[in-house]
């Protein structure tokens, strides 16, 4: 069986939007998609006149390079947050289908589901915050399209064993698409990526994204990558120019061989740094744990978290406020930034916590 039949029927049906731009290519003079001759004057504007590619060749062989994966195999949209979007919209009936999240993880997952009128069955993390599989599976039920598992998850850091991912895959098979998140998967040093089971699963997709480890928050490039026939269901029902032409150059330029080994170094950083704010904050007072991470962030259990983040706050230092999720009731979480960064952290948070704590 394809798991394309636990697709909606409707969308599967569908004929794509044939844009100017998928329709003919090659011309030297295009007078078919009503932009005008000229872009506007300016740095940024250059080639801006003209519509993008719908899926720019160099930028998914690039991107399939990066993610060791075919181009078949690759949708490029606005961020991974477009490509739970079109999942949630591609196999979720209104009103009656469901997907599986385990909280606490990333918001997204619930928010684009609402936005389909599609139920959230919620199946809490294991005591160690990752998937529980057994609890998973026994969740399913045959309104469960889609499993959301984050891994290094959002906000608690901690990544996935592979053999979980696996147990969970061979579970779901003809029942859900099993969707993993891996937008942190750079910062989980020796990691290997879900990817590797596209070959043998079809109902298997992976989320990464440009916003972390490539510094491309702002460029909103993110990926899905799954079998090559969910690829194509997706691409009907997505925008049809959805990336921005100054997003593409600036993802060309990251991703090319010469800007790689800085993205590489930054990375290291991120790493150094995240162990360097683990060891200074170990022990103080008022921190009672800081949670085992393997993504740039780390989670913060604290006696005051309140008081810690006006704090930090009234210095300019924002950080975010994860009371909210469960099991979290005491915790921030720290984004890792610059040395220069951590130090003003650091600084702000002795003062307030560490002095009566150290000699
Ligand atoms: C930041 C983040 C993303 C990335 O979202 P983009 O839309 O690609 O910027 C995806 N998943 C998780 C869990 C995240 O924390």
């Amino acid at each position: 069986m394809s798991i394309l039949e636990r697709a909606r029927a409707e969308i599967r049906a569908m004929q794509p939007y044939a844009s100017a731009r998928l329709e003919a290519s090659g011309g030297t003079v295009m007078l078919n998609a009503n932009e005008l001759g000229w872009a506007p004057e300016g740095e940024f504007s250059e080639g801006c006149n003209r519509y993008p590619a719908p899926q720019p060749v160099e930028l998914v062989q690039a991107l399939a390079e990066v993610y060791q994966v075919r181009p078949e195999q690759l949708l490029v949209g606005r961020g991974s947050d477009e490509a739970i979007d079109l999942l949630l919209r591609a196999f979720c009936r209104a009103g009656e289908d469901a997907i599986i999240i385990n909280p606490p993880t990333f918001g997204m997952y619930a928010i684009a589901a609402r936005v389909q009128d599609a139920a959230v069955i919620e199946v809490p993390l294991a005591e160690d915050f990752t998937p529980d599989a057994a609890a998973i599976l026994a969740a399913w039920t045959p309104a469960v399209k889609l499993v959301f598992v984050c891994g290094p998850n959002n906000p608690t850091g901690k990544r996935i064993d592979p053999a979980v991912i696996v147990q969970l895959a061979e579970g779901l098979r003809d029942k859900a698409m099993l969707v993993v998140d891996e937008a942190y998967m750079e910062f989980a040093a020796g990691s290997s990526s879900a990817s590797a089971l596209l070959e043998r699963h079809d109902h298997v997709a992976v989320l990464r994204t440009l916003s972390k480890a490539w510094g491309l928050a702002g460029a909103r490039i993110g990926c899905l990558l799954a079998d090559a026939t969910v690829i194509d269901l997706l691409r009907r029902i997505m925008a049809p120019y959805p990336l921005p032409v100054p997003s593409i150059r600036a993802a060309m330029e990251a991703l090319s061989a010469g800007a790689r080994p800085l993205a590489r170094q930054r990375v290291g950083i991120v790493l150094q740094q995240r162990q360097r704010l683990v060891e200074a904050l170990a022990g103080w007072p008022g921190v009672r744990e800081i949670l085992p991470s393997d993504a740039n962030f780390i989670a913060v259990r604290l006696d005051d978290p309140g008081e810690t983040y006006r704090r930090l706050l009234a210095a300019g230092i924002v950080v975010r406020d994860i009371r909210k999720y469960p099991r979290l009731g005491d915790a921030l979480r720290i984004s890792i930034g610059t040395p220069e960064e951590n130090d003003r952290l650091l600084a702000v948070l002795r003062a307030w916590l560490g002095e009566e704590g150290q000699a």
